[in-house]
């Protein structure tokens, strides 16, 4: 089964630490002509509609779009009689309204993914996030009136400045949400964006971040939310079932301006200008060889908390994982686990992910 992808470039201003693909609108006009395009497109994936169970609009931020453009896409995707079991779309908390709410329900979403990333002022203004902790609650209390109660909220740790102690009053606030995921991301300085401009110069404090890693782990499991993901953590049978197919590369269309999709061993990446997009413009299509297809096999699936099946490894490459590549090193060091059934990383290697990852590039 595939997933589908739909991607909404639209802001109301630009957080300081973003590298999407997004942008605050010039006019309604631009926003019609880019909906028409993604629906277009959209359509011409017509022969995979019976074959997708997931859906997961992102952005960008689709609920900065009006009632009116938002039912517009709604409907549209409504109309391919796609039945996802999964349909996700993200939201920001300040433009989340009952009606949207309701909006969501008509047309079949069952999971909203909020962007909260922290309750403390300083950091909200060092990321240039304009919510309050009131709009994350009036937005679960709309989403609950709707009866949609598959909700994830992400968070940001190690921004600069941040303490231990400010991480915990987050993690607080949270834990008294009734959601069901929480993904925690540390603040990566990505080349080009706000944050990376102003701060160049300043190093994030590695230690200090792996300290919030493991605060942040055992909170929310003695909470029981499962670490499922090296970033993600579900009440248990609320895993992102969009997500995990990323993870374990099965494939998936990406709709929309920098959209990728991954379909018969090829990646599909679309115009990442929405000039460019909007003109047609072609899309890069990148073939994967063999060896390529299994590296990613490994590093996307090592991600997993579970890690990887060995059998899953032989029957889609019809070879063993260990006559691939030599990870003895990465086991002496404890970073990987290794049994006659799976390989996964330990709770050091879950640390040190990139480490280990860099090791089957
Ligand atoms: S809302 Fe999301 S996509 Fe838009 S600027 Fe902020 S992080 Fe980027």
């Amino acid at each position: 089964m595939f997933g589908l992808y739909v991607h909404i470039p639209f802001c109301g201003h630009i957080c300081s630490y973003c590298d999407f693909p997004k942008r605050v609108p010039f006019s309604d006009k631009e926003i019609k002509l880019y909906l028409n395009k993604l629906i277009s497109e959209l359509h011409s994936y017509s022969a995979y509609y019976k074959d997708i169970d997931t859906i997961y609009i992102g952005g960008g931020t689709p609920n900065f779009l009006s009632d009116y453009d938002l039912e517009y896409l709604l409907k549209n995707i409504h109309n391919c009689n796609i039945s996802a079991k999964e349909y996700t779309v993200e939201c920001n908390s300040e433009y989340l309204t009952l009606k949207q709410a309701n909006l969501f329900k008509k047309y079949g979403i069952n999971r909203v993914s909020i962007g909260m990333q922290t309750i403390n002022e300083d950091g909200l203004k060092l990321l240039n996030r304009h919510h309050t902790k009131e709009d994350i609650r009036r937005s679960i209390n709309s989403l609950l009136e709707n009866g949609i109660t598959n909700i994830n909220i992400d968070l940001i740790y190690g921004y600069f400045n941040q303490t231990i102690n400010d991480l915990k009053l987050d993690l607080d606030f949270v834990l008294t949400l009734p959601i069901k995921h929480l993904s925690c991301y540390s603040l990566i300085l990505e080349d080009k964006t706000l944050l990376n401009l102003k701060h160049k110069e300043t190093e994030l404090d590695e230690d200090l971040i792996a300290d919030m890693n493991i605060l942040i782990n055992n909170t929310l499991k003695a909470n029981k939310f499962k670490h499922y993901e090296i970033s993600n953590y579900a009440k248990e049978g609320y895993e992102s079932r969009h997500n995990l197919k990323y993870w374990s590369k099965e494939e998936y269309i990406g709709i929309g301006q920098g959209a990728t999709s991954y379909l018969n061993n090829k990646r599909i990446t679309n115009p990442i200008y929405l000039y460019k997009y909007l003109n047609n413009e072609e899309k890069t299509i990148e073939k994967l060889s063999q060896i390529d297809e299994m590296k990613e096999f490994i590093i996307l699936g090592l991600r997993k908390v579970d890690g990887i099946l060995k059998k899953d490894y032989i029957k889609r490459f019809n070879r063993n994982i260990c006559d691939d590549f030599n990870y003895q090193k990465l086991i002496d060091y404890n970073l990987l686990y290794e049994d006659d059934k799976i390989l996964k990383l330990t709770d050091k290697g879950l640390l040190l992910g990139n480490i280990v990852f860099e090791e089957f590039l």
